[in-house]
């Protein structure tokens, strides 16, 4: 997934932004549970099959594990990103929330500056890690 929290904040607001990702990190969160309905439910179809559907079952454990991992590190990822750049979102100066512009975004890195529509105030929000 291509992420560009500079082209995104202009397009829809840091608001928005914001939303999406604590909805989209959620999402993983239901997938992850879902992952581990779905691992107990083949780990007791697995102990009570025999012959070809116990294979069956151990390819179903597998593969139930590794989407639910993946969808665990997903969740936190997209959460603690979101978190990191929401703990900077608030103007050094006035401490509006959230609404700035996005003055320059620096190559390379997940850097921006931002202005302050209030008090145009002009910061730096890192979203990496
Ligand atoms: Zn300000």
């Amino acid at each position: 997934m291509n992420f560009n929290l500079a082209d995104t904040v202009r397009r829809v607001g840091f608001r928005k932004w914001y939303e999406r990702q604590l909805l989209s990190s959620h999402a993983h969160m239901v997938l992850a549970f879902l992952s581990v309905i779905a691992l107990v439910a083949s780990m007791e179809a697995f102990r009570t099959s025999q012959g070809e559907l116990q294979q069956a079952n151990v390819m179903y454990v597998l593969v139930s594990a590794v989407i639910g991992a993946w969808a665990l590190r997903r969740y936190l990822f997209l959460l603690m990103r979101a978190e990191h750049t929401a703990n900077q979102a608030s103007c050094p100066d006035c401490g509006d929330y959230g609404r700035f512009e996005v003055v320059r975004q620096r190559v390379g890195v997940q850097e921006m500056d931002v202005c302050c529509r209030k008090c145009s105030r002009i910061w730096l929000i890192c979203a990496g890690q």
